[in-house]
């Protein structure tokens, strides 16, 4: 299977000042036609740098994307550096610069004279029409002793021109033949309510390196997300073992996982509450909102939410509620209150609750870890859970707002 590399160029990819998308998305297109790419290099707008990366690059992958550089200013370096790198001379491709001067007659606009530039290739290149914009690609296959050549090609940076380029006159170049190829597939299960290596440990031997198919896992605002790659001669069997793979998966997270693909812990619940009929009201201190805000994402909400309250204090929404009080009984049974309250004031089926964050200076002595409590009432109970919130504070909300319709979520599966 040949590997490949992508390489961006521009000093204002380095510089930081744009994102490099271009490697993203020939990523994603490269693995849907089972070509696996093993790197990204990113390099500025310098000839030394540039040589060196693609020397590198040709030594140690088979096939070499570049996009970039190909414009008519001095600072773009890409065709240069494939002629110094192949040690042979730019010439001018005649067909080639009649189509860009064409171009600029299109628009009633002289051709400046460098863009002649733009019609020069290392000699025994290839050029590549550009359907969208003047400067054409350029193809090469370079010789390496005792190995298939490594095939190159260098599309312009502007992401539309490079995209129809990619797919018009790249793809065909490189694309494996019929029946040698192998299809690349992924899923993804997505869980809630324990950590990275916790999860790692139910999976066991799932997450071995090597593995068919391999699962990885990552971790977003305590979503964990298992992704699982397949790779195999055909669609269906690389779907296939996917469906084997899964099924391990939810047995042995059991309801830790939540859902697939993009399915958030919010479109289960409005789904588990609209196929009951049943109705909810929220009542926010420490999340100022974001359960009510990622509830009201999913489509058809309004048929289970039936309201919610937000303060920065939970004694606003509820003044009875005692929570002032540093004894860990008063706050609880203040955050069951508050959970029950809102129930009724909604005529709601459930009331979701979600306090302040305690300080840690709220408790004498030793400072504790801050605390969240969340509450979740019925007709018939309320049950109140502490949530240990150290950590990151950038995604404390986050977290806690899905621990909340975490909650939530259980108690409907019960
Ligand atoms: P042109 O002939 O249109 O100038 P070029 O090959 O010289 O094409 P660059 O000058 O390197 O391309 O980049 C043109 C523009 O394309 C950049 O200003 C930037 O906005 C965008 N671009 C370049 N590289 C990337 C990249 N890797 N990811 C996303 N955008 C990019």
């Amino acid at each position: 299977m040949p590997l490949a590399e992508i390489i961006a160029i521009g000093t204002e990819l380095t510089t930081g000042a744009k994102l490099d998308t271009n490697s993203q998305w020939l990523s994603v297109e490269l693995q849907a036609v089972g070509i696996p790419v093993q790197y990204h290099v990113t390099v500025a707008d310098d000839m030394t740098a540039n040589v060196n990366v693609l020397r590198t690059a040709v030594d140690r992958s088979d096939i070499v994307l570049i996009s970039g550089g190909l414009g008519p200013t001095l600072d773009d370096l890409t065709r240069d550096a494939l002629a110094q790198l192949i040690g042979k001379q730019l010439v001018l491709h005649e067909p080639s610069l009649a189509i860009i001067r064409g171009m600029f007659a299109r628009r009633n606009r002289e051709m400046p004279e460098r863009n002649v530039v733009q019609a020069m290739f290392p000699e025994g290149a290839e050029p590549i029409p550009n359907r969208r914009g003047t400067a054409p690609g350029i193809y090469l296959e370079i010789v390496r002793p005792g190995r298939p050549a490594c095939r190159v090609a260098a599309m312009p940076g502007v992401p539309s021109e490079m995209k129809v380029m990619f797919h018009d006159d790249v793809l065909p170049r490189i694309r494996p033949p019929d029946g040698a190829g192998r299809v690349i597939r992924s899923a993804r299960v997505n869980c809630f309510g324990l950590g990275e290596s916790a999860a790692e440990q139910m999976l066991g031997d799932v997450t071995a390196r090597g593995r068919d198919p391999e699962v990885g896992i990552t971790v977003h605002e305590a979503t964990i997300t298992l992704r699982i790659e397949s790779t195999a001669a055909t669609i269906a069997e690389a779907l296939e073992k996917i469906a084997a793979t899964k099924k391990i998966i939810f047995e042995r997270m059991g309801d830790y996982a939540f859902g697939e693909e993009d399915e958030e812990l919010e479109d289960v619940i409005v789904r588990l509450l609209n196929e009951r009929a049943q109705s909810l009201a929220v009542a926010e201190a420490a999340t100022g909102g974001l359960v009510a805000h990622r509830l009201t994402n999913v489509p058809r909400h309004e048929c289970c939410l039936r309201g919610g309250l937000v303060a920065p204090d939970e004694r606003t929404l509820e003044p009875a509620s005692g929570a002032n009080s540093a004894d860990d009984a008063a706050v609880k049974a203040a955050a069951s209150r508050l959970a029950q309250s809102c129930r009724e004031r909604f005529a709601a089926d459930w009331g979701l609750s979600v306090g302040r964050c305690s300080r840690a200076d709220d408790h004498e002595g030793a400072p504790d870890a801050p605390t969240v409590w969340l509450a979740l009432a019925d007709s018939a109970n309320v049950r109140a859970v502490e949530l240990n919130v150290a950590g990151d504070p950038a995604i404390l909300k986050s977290r806690v707002a899905k621990s909340a319709l975490n909650l939530l979520r259980l108690a409907l599966l019960r």
